[in-house]
């Protein structure tokens, strides 16, 4: 099975530029605050443009799981060109931060919708409803949707080249494109509108902010994120990802790309978890113990882990982290 599938990949390494692969992996960077890594044979992620993208490659195109800042796209979009010859099909938002969709315009743009003309094969029609004037699909939660296009209450800070034209608000959507199942599912936890997005038969899942190797988990409570929700969605992706057990020598199992950082692979997302639901446990205590919110803070519940994930000054500090989780859990009871 396992060979079967690494055949298959090779072949559509094979035809879909392999030199042109490995010439983005081993030569210099694209553009310099660009770092391309190869997962498989058809996936990349690309860190450096805001949040980290992965990317798939296959016949039918490519598909995208984030899009990165603004101003990284025009980088970004050349770093894709540079890995396949083919356009980009599907973005897919993991949530709405602008350091996630910043990209969408612009490699919206430079990609083509499958249901321009033409592309659906025989029979096939030009579907101008859907077809996103060409520019490729755009995929998320349907809050996600609401808040991109302004339908939220709040103006919209994009063109509606970059808003979603598949909005989805069931626990989950699936696409097939490229040889593989897509399974886009929803969570309640960075944002009420997240999604985390697990690739089948390439074993990877984007976790877009849930997971973030290089802070606590942003938990934003205006935007509906609340630290249960954290903490089921965090659960949700240790039991997705699969351990390279009972041969870890061998360096297999399902690679994890976060928001931000380094790849991670399923032991890496039970500490994770086991972190955060240990912080939560111990804010539950004190506020137990009637501790107010500065209390707690000074008390340092985020003990053992403040240096590795935690931060003093910048959009998300320690302070920021507890008092999201403070707010997000019930008042002592009686
Ligand atoms: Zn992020």
């Amino acid at each position: 099975m396992k060979a079967a599938i690494a055949l298959a990949l090779a072949a559509l390494a094979v035809t879909h530029g392999a030199a042109r692969a490995a010439s983005a992996r081993q030569g210099p960077p694209i553009a310099p605050a660009l770092d391309v890594v190869q997962i498989q044979p058809n996936f990349y992620m690309i860190a450096g443009a805001g949040g980290n993208i992965g990317v798939q490659l296959g016949p039918d195109g490519v598909v995208v799981v984030d899009t990165g800042s603004t101003e990284s796209a025009g980088a970004v979009l050349a770093a894709i060109k540079a890995l396949s010859p083919l356009p980009i099909r599907y973005i897919i938002n993991t949530a709405d931060d602008d350091h996630h969709v910043g990209g969408n315009e612009v490699l919206a743009r430079g990609g083509e919708s499958l249901f321009a003309s033409g592309n659906l094969g025989p029979g096939g029609g030009d579907n101008t409803i859907i077809n996103n004037a060409g520019a490729a699909s755009i995929v998320a939660t349907e809050d996600v949707s609401q808040r991109l296009s302004g339908a939220a209450g709040q103006p919209s800070r994009y063109p509606s080249v970059a808003w979603p034209t598949e909005a989805f608000e069931r626990r989950q959507k699936t696409i097939y494109l490229n040889n593989e199942g897509i399974q886009i599912i929803r969570q309640t936890a960075h944002t009420d509108g997240d999604a985390i997005v697990l690739f089948r038969r390439s074993d990877v899942i984007v976790t877009g902010d849930i997971v973030d190797m290089t802070h606590f988990p942003v938990i934003d409570l205006a935007r509906g994120g609340s630290i249960q929700g954290e903490i089921d969605a965090l659960n949700a992706l240790v039991d997705l990802a699969i351990p390279s057990i009972p041969l870890p020598w061998k360096g297999g199992g399902t690679t994890v790309i976060p928001g931000h950082g380094r790849l991670a692979q399923q032991a890496e997302l039970v500490e994770y978890r086991d972190m955060v639901t240990i912080i939560r446990d111990r804010i539950q205590d004190m506020i137990n113990s009637r501790m107010t919110l500065d209390q707690i803070k000074a008390a340092s519940p985020t003990k053992g882990w403040s240096q590795r994930f935690g931060a003093e000054s910048g959009p998300w500090t320690t302070d920021m982290f507890v008092e999201a989780i403070f707010k997000s859990l019930p008042p002592k009871k009686g």
